[in-house]
């Protein structure tokens, strides 16, 4: 008895040893297979040809004048993050081809979100007194819109599991999930088989052709069923008790728009950064940008948790109550992909009776890409069309002034406008003088040449 356990245990260790040796073996030609393949490409590499890609898309809209093809929205450049040209966040002079290939696909880093899988925890960045602030058990409830196009299949399920994991059932009707015609495989069969983990709560709309984001929003909000639609981005983690806050902003006043604070998430090292205190402005170009908000505009009872008085949206991330979305008239349908559409819907809201703030207390984390994947010609010139249909339905004679900026866009067709000129006049609507003396007075102070 006793020999043959001996015996057992001398082969058993003899085949383990054969295995670890062979496996030594394996690891270690695979590993110097891989540092063949893996010919280092330097940052400049990485640069020149980032600047072809740019220099394609101009050189292919020769018609639109050059400096205004590169024409980008809102946190599309956020200036709260710091500039650096690499794009593994190291300052090392040699990028990962892999690491290179995915930020031209998909704009960020997302071999690092592979790593950080489906869901991860993020820091609470919130001011110490949100954490004292109570909300009511019954609140409107919220359905929440997210719209996709070839995303990242990481990204959008951190999007997805750090709402379900972070968002009261009782507050959450449906997360709404429109693919505008993604073509990567992942974002199909896999899709949805992974969204049966959240139980039914999601909705998967597929559109039959790509309508942009603008119109995909409109199809998902026409198929929701709660009081508050949400609109987030498809690269977004939610902080701790983000939707509260913005749900009773809107309980007290449906005509209240209400944007949570965006934290940043590095585009490069997917790690998620603490906004500062921001409204949002923007120029007579028309492009959104953050402004500061001082200290003591925060000064009152409720010091860093007030709400914020913004002139403007910032487009990806807000909550509306859902009959003033439909009542105020949506988006505009004439608009293509994306591109001042915030712009459009923020003065609609402030010039047609409602308001908009920014709530600091609700944080979202969101990925912000300097660099747009799959940029087309086409594109470049429907975000123009789109600036200019905001211009002609909603500038009045202030419209000179975008046009002093940028005269050959003077020509650019923009389509059909009576729609929204008429609703403008159905809703009663203000001035743009009414805007710019009320809301937004130091827009008027940055008239540098009054044409008019
Ligand atoms: N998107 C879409 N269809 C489009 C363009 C964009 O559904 O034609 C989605 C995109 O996947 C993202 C959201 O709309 O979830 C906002 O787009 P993006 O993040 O590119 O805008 P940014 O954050 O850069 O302003
Ligand atoms: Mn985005």
């Amino acid at each position: 008895m006793r020999d043959t356990v001996v015996r057992r245990l001398f082969y058993g260790s003899l085949t383990f040893g054969i295995w670890t040796a062979l496996l030594f073996v394996y690891v270690h030609h695979s590993h110097v297979n891989n540092q063949k393949n893996n010919i280092p490409v330097t940052r400049s590499d990485f640069l020149t040809l980032k600047t072809n890609v740019q220099e394609k898309i101009i050189d292919s809209s020769e018609q639109v004048t050059k400096p205004q093809v590169t024409d980008k929205t809102p946190y599309r450049a956020d200036p709260r993050k710091q500039t650096s040209s690499s794009v593994s966040g190291e300052d090392s002079e040699y990028v990962d081809p892999d690491v290179y290939d995915a930020f031209l696909k998909y704009g960020f880093n997302t071999i690092i979100s592979k790593i950080l899988g489906n869901h991860r925890n993020v820091p609470d960045t919130r001011d110490k007194m949100c954490a004292q602030k109570r909300y009511p058990f019954r609140l409107p409830v919220a359905s929440i819109v997210i719209c996709f196009h070839n995303e990242e299949f990481n990204a959008l399920f951190r999007t997805l599991s750090s709402i379900m994991t972070l968002t009261p059932d009782h507050y959450l009707e449906e997360i709404i999930l429109v693919d505008d015609m993604s073509e990567f495989d992942d974002l199909k069969e896999r899709l949805n088989h992974q969204l049966e983990l959240f139980r039914g709560k999601i909705k998967l709309i597929r559109n039959k052709k790509r309508e942009g984001l603008i119109r995909s929003r409109m199809i998902g909000a026409s198929h929701a069923v709660g009081d508050v639609l949400v609109f987030l981005d498809s690269h977004c983690e939610v902080n701790k008790v983000w939707l509260e806050p913005l749900l009773y902003a809107i309980s007290k006043d449906p005509k209240v728009v209400v944007c949570p604070l965006l934290d940043y998430i590095d585009e490069r090292t997917l790690e998620y950064k603490p906004s500062p205190v921001v409204r949002g402005v923007f120029d007579w170009n028309l492009h959104f940008k953050w402004d500061t908000v001082f200290s003591y505009e925060m000064d009152g009872p409720e010091g860093p948790t007030k709400p914020i008085r913004s002139p403007a949206m910032p487009g990806g991330v807000f909550a509306i109550d859902k009959h003033y979305f439909n009542e105020i008239g949506q988006y505009d349908k004439g608009m293509e992909f994306w591109g001042g559409e915030n712009v459009e819907l923020s003065l609609r809201i402030w010039m047609c009776g409602g308001q908009l703030f920014v709530i600091p207390c609700s944080r979202v984390g969101h990925i912000s890409r300097s660099h747009l994947p799959g940029s087309s010609r086409e594109m470049q010139e429907a975000i123009l069309r789109n600036y200019l249909r905001v211009v002609h339905v909603w500038l009045d004679n202030y419209k000179e002034q975008f046009f002093h900026q940028r005269p050959t866009l003077k020509l650019l067709p923009y389509g059909n406008i009576s729609e929204r000129v008429e609703l403008r006049k159905r809703l009663g609507c203000k001035s743009f003088q009414w805007y710019l003396d009320t809301v937004f007075p130091e827009l008027e102070s940055n008239i540098e040449n009054k044409p008019f």
